[in-house]
C-alpha cells in the first residue's frame, strides 16, 4: 500500500491506486472532467454495491462490466443545477426503461459505498449526491477527516443525507474494527472514533518439525508471526539456532479472531507444549493482577528471565567468549570479552533486558555501539552496528526485547556480526555459561487464582490430539535417523 501514499501526496483527492495503467488514464480523465464540473459515474454502478435503507425495490441499473471504463450519466442524484449544465448527458427519453426509473425517482438514493479501485473522495461524494462543497464543510469543520485522504479499496463510506440534500452523517468503515463517524451538529461536523470488539474463538494446532520450525509451523497452517511468538516464549530455555531437531513437536492454543462470524485475524497465544529433543516445556499466558501479561509454566514459574539469552534471533556463534584468542584483525593475543554472533547485515539486535541506554554512539574499534545500564551491577554492549535505531540513545529506556539497532560490520570487524557483552560489577562473563538472574514467580497471594485460571487452558492443550496424531499411536512407523 505504501505507492498509495505517495500517490496521496500527488494527488490530494485521495486517487486510490491499483487499477491498471488503462484505469488509472481513466480516472485521471474524469478528475479532470468533475473538476470542470460536470459529474459522471466510473464504471461501477453505486446501485449495484451500494447498500441501499430505503425500503422501496430499489431498480438497478443495468451496466457494462465492470472493469470497463465506460462514463455513466448521473442519474438520481441529478439536481437542477446539475441537469442545466450543457454537457451532461441526462436525455432521459434516450435511456431504455428500466434506467429511465432508476432517473426519475427521487427516493432511490444510494447510501453506502464500498471504495473501488480508481475511486476519490469526490468520486464517492458525487455517487451520494453531494458536491465537493460537503467535502469542504466536513473538512473545514473536523481535523479527524483527513483520515478520509487515506480510502483505500474494500473500505466503505455511509451517508446520510436529508430531504434537502445535506449531509447530515457519514461513516468511514476502515476496517472491520475500526471506523469514523461524522455528524452535523450546530457548528459544523464532529467525529467520533467506534472500535468493534471481535469475537474470540480458541483453536489449535500441531506440528512435528522436519526440516525448521517455520516450515512445521506453515504445514500447520500457522503465520510467521505467530511462529515467532512460539519461539519468543520459549527463548530462553530453547535455542532455536543449534538445539532443534527433527522429531520435534509443539502443539498451541490461541485465539481467533472472529466479526459477524467472518474470520478477521489471530488473537495471542494462550497455551503451548513444545517437545525439544524429548524433552516437554510448557508455557501458559497469564495477565497479572497489576495488568502485565506473561507467560509461565503451569507451576507459575516465569518462563522470561531478567536477560534475553541471545540478542538477535536465530543467529550462529562465529566466536565465543574466550580470554585467550588470536584477534582476527590484529593477529595478537586479546581477550574476546564477548560472544559474536554471525547474521546478515541490518538483523535487528535486541536489548538483552530492561534498562537505560547510557551510550549510543561510534566507540573505536567496537563501531557504533550501544551500552545498556540494566541495575544490579549488570551492563550488557552490542558492538560493529550497522545503525542504531530509532529513538536510540543516550538515557532513553528499554524494555527487554526492544530493537535497539541493526548488525553490521563498523569498527574493527571482518564481516557483519554482532559482538555481545555481558557485564556483571564491571567484569565481562560469558553470558552463556553464567546463572542468569530470573524475573519473579507469581506472587505466593496470586498463585490460587493464577491455578484457577490457567489449568483449564493447560489440559485442553493437552488433550488436545490431531488425527495424526492418533493414527501414529498405532502406527509401526520405523524411527527416522
Ligand atoms: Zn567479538
Amino acid at each position: 500500500m505504501q505507492p498509495l501514499q505517495n500517490l496521496c501526496k500527488k494527488f490530494p483527492g485521495a486517487v486510490v491506486k491499483q487499477f491498471p495503467k488503462g484505469h488509472l488514464m481513466a480516472a485521471g480523465a474524469l478528475t479532470v472532467i468533475l473538476a470542470s464540473g460536470l459529474i459522471f459515474y466510473p464504471s461501477d454502478t453505486p446501485a449495484v454495491e451500494a447498500v441501499s435503507t430505503v425500503s422501496t425495490e430499489p431498480a438497478f441499473i443495468s451496466l457494462p462490466a465492470q472493469d470497463a471504463p465506460a462514463l455513466l450519466p448521473v442519474n438520481s442524484i441529478l439536481d437542477a443545477t446539475l441537469a442545466s449544465t450543457p454537457f451532461a448527458i441526462t436525455d432521459i427519453s434516450a435511456l431504455p426503461e428500466q434506467e429511465q426509473q432508476a432517473v426519475v425517482d427521487e427516493n432511490i438514493r444510494p447510501k453506502e459505498f464500498t471504495i473501488k479501485s480508481g475511486d476519490s473522495l469526490s468520486i464517492i461524494f458525487q455517487r451520494a449526491g453531494l458536491g465537493d462543497g460537503a467535502i469542504y464543510e466536513l473538512f473545514n469543520s473536523s481535523p479527524d477527516s483527513k483520515e478520509l485522504r487515506r480510502i483505500m479499496p474494500g473500505q466503505t463510506i455511509a451517508f446520510a443525507i436529508s430531504d434537502d440534500g445535506k449531509l447530515e452523517k457519514l461513516t468511514y468503515v476502515k476496517n472491520e474494527l475500526t471506523s469514523l463517524e461524522f455528524s452535523r451538529t450546530e457548528k459544523g461536523f464532529s467525529s467520533k472514533k467506534v472500535e468493534r470488539e471481535p469475537e474470540i474463538r480458541t483453536a489449535f494446532r500441531h506440528a512435528t518439525i522436519n526440516s525448521s520450525l517455520f516450515m512445521a509451523g506453515k504445514n500447520a497452517g500457522m503465520s510467521n508471526s505467530m511462529v515467532m511468538d512460539l519461539a519468543n516464549i520459549f527463548a530462553w530455555d530453547i535455542d532455536f539456532a543449534q538445539d532443534i531437531r527433527r522429531g520435534d513437536q509443539f502443539k498451541v492454543m490461541f485465539e481467533e479472531k472472529f466479526i459477524d462470524g467472518k474470520k478477521i485475524g489471530n488473537g495471542a497465544i494462550l497455551a503451548v507444549e513444545f517437545i525439544n529433543q524429548g524433552k516437554k516445556h510448557n508455557a501458559v499466558r497469564y495477565t497479572d493482577r497489576e495488568g502485565y501479561t506473561n507467560y509461565y509454566t503451569p507451576t507459575g514459574e516465569s518462563m522470561r528471565k531478567a536477560f534475553l539469552r541471545m540478542p538477535v534471533d536465530f543467529a550462529r556463534i562465529s566466536s565465543h567468549f574466550n580470554l585467550n584468542r588470536k584477534h582476527p584483525v590484529l593477529h595478537t593475543i586479546r581477550a574476546h570479552k564477548g560472544t559474536d554472533y554471525a547474521a546478515p547485515r541490518g538483523t535487528p539486535i535486541k536489548a538483552a533486558g530492561d534498562g537505560k541506554i547510557v551510550h549510543a554512539a561510534a566507540k573505536g574499534g567496537y563501531g557504533n555501539t550501544v551500552i545498556i545500564q540494566h541495575g544490579q551491577g549488570y551492563q550488557t554492549l552490542y558492538a560493529h552496528m550497522h545503525n542504531f535505531a530509532r529513538n536510540i540513545k543516550s538515557g532513553s529506556r528499554v524494555r527487554q526485547g526492544d530493537i535497539i539497532g541493526y548488525v553490521g560490520t563498523t569498527g574493527l570487524s571482518t564481516g557483519p556480526h554482532l559482538h555481545y557483552e555481558f557485564h556483571v560489577n564491571g567484569v565481562p562473563k560469558n553470558p552463556l555459561t553464567i546463572d542468569l538472574p530470573k524475573t519473579v514467580a507469581i506472587e505466593k497471594s496470586e498463585k490460587q487464582e493464577f491455578l484457577s485460571k490457567t489449568r483449564m487452558v493447560v489440559a485442553q492443550l493437552d488433550q488436545y490430539r490431531t488425527p495424526t496424531q492418533l493414527a501414529l499411536a498405532d502406527d509401526t512407523e520405523p524411527n527416522i535417523n
